[in-house]
């Protein structure tokens, strides 16, 4: 049997008919990063849940793996410097659970800079953490949430039993503090992934089915869908190479390649901070240890050895085959379908 670890580490499988570098290079613009507009920081693997596509593999138990507040602190420096920093985007784990989270939302709101927190909604139901929804549209911080179904079955199939009623719970909170009002300042966008290894369906059909059905069901209103194609590294890979259903899935992305997606993905324009401070491309190749080519190359990048984020402008973007993921069908990024 073939081994899965290259695949399940780095996004190699071997039977695509072209390596995804090789079909950039003839058929879309060369991935090289532009202006650093989004930063999006990932405090770490500390989770309430533990989701089976979960390409974080994040956790309950992942206590040491978090950003401690030093490094923080070096992120906000190195943030004040960069000049086209729009968003930054706080992620884990479950950004929440970080006592990093409060001082960075602080930092950049009273700077201006849009902040997302990258909420799994659950959280906010946890006890000892209900200070998290208030303390969030006290700072207008957007909310972006996973919720991959309006059906209970489907969710806590993916995320865990009771997840869909706790979802539900937290999504009444945030309406309650004015999340969800199309004329509000802040905004609360869900987020669906497959629950199969199959691209996401069309995310303007999909967010018009959601509204309708959260309205009615539990009286419940978002701003937008996001639909994110999952990436096969990590727990999601491993979820489908058990399944013997890895390859299928890779296929099915590398058939589906759209250059208009590849011109558009996030990596053009986002850098991801990990909690340990090393510097990535974005999230999926922070998770298989896949180095930015920054401007401390062939040292690999880290919030300690760079003077500068925007020195990362106009460099290559480290790719492999994973990234189909996110150039398949509409394209996907955290931000949703690309086109
Ligand atoms: S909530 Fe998010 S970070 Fe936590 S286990 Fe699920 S997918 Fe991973
Ligand atoms: S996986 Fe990362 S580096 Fe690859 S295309 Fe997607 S965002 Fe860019």
């Amino acid at each position: 049997m073939k081994s899965l670890l290259p695949v399940i580490n780095a996004g190699l499988p071997t039977d695509l008919v072209q390596p995804f570098a090789a079909r950039v290079a003839r058929d879309a613009t060369p991935l090289r990063r532009r202006a650093v507009e989004q930063l999006q920081v990932n405090l770490g693997k500390l989770c309430n849940q533990t989701c089976t596509h979960c390409h974080v593999d994040a956790g309950p138990t992942k206590t040491r793996e978090n950003m401690d507040p030093w490094t923080a602190m070096r992120v906000v420096e190195l943030a004040r410097d960069c000049r086209d920093l729009q968003v930054v985007d706080l992620t884990g784990g479950a950004p929440e659970m970080n006592p990093a989270f409060v001082d960075l939302v602080k930092e950049f709101r009273g700077r201006g800079i849009r902040v997302i927190d990258r909420c799994n909604l659950t959280i906010l139901r946890k006890p000892g953490f209900e200070w998290v929804a208030p303390f969030l549209a006290e700072h207008q911080v957007d909310v972006v949430a996973s919720l991959p179904c309006y059906l209970e079955d489907n969710v806590d199939g993916q995320r865990g039993d009771g997840v869909f009623r706790h979802s539900i719970n937290a999504l009444r909170q945030l309406n309650e503090l004015g999340y969800g009002d199309p004329n509000a300042a802040k905004k609360l966008d869900l987020v669906f992934n497959p629950t199969g290894p199959s691209l996401p369906p069309d995310q303007h059909r999909l967010e018009e089915d959601y509204k309708r059905e959260l309205q009615s069901r539990y009286g419940i209103r978002f701003n937008r869908l996001l639909t994110i194609t999952n990436i096969p590294i990590k727990r999601y890979a491993m979820y489908l190479a058990k399944q013997q259903r890895l390859e299928q899935y890779m296929q099915l992305l590398e058939q589906n390649f759209n250059a208009d997606a590849a011109d558009a993905v996030m990596c053009r324009s986002l850098l991801s901070i990990a909690w340990d401070g090393a510097i990535y491309d974005c999230d999926f190749n922070q998770m298989i240890e896949l180095p930015s080519v920054g401007p401390t190359a062939p040292v690999r990048p880290t919030v300690w050895n760079i003077d500068s984020l925007d020195s990362f402008a106009t460099r290559d973007i480290a790719t492999a085959d994973h990234c189909y993921g996110c150039t398949a069908g509409a394209g996907s990024g955290c931000g949703g379908a690309l086109i």
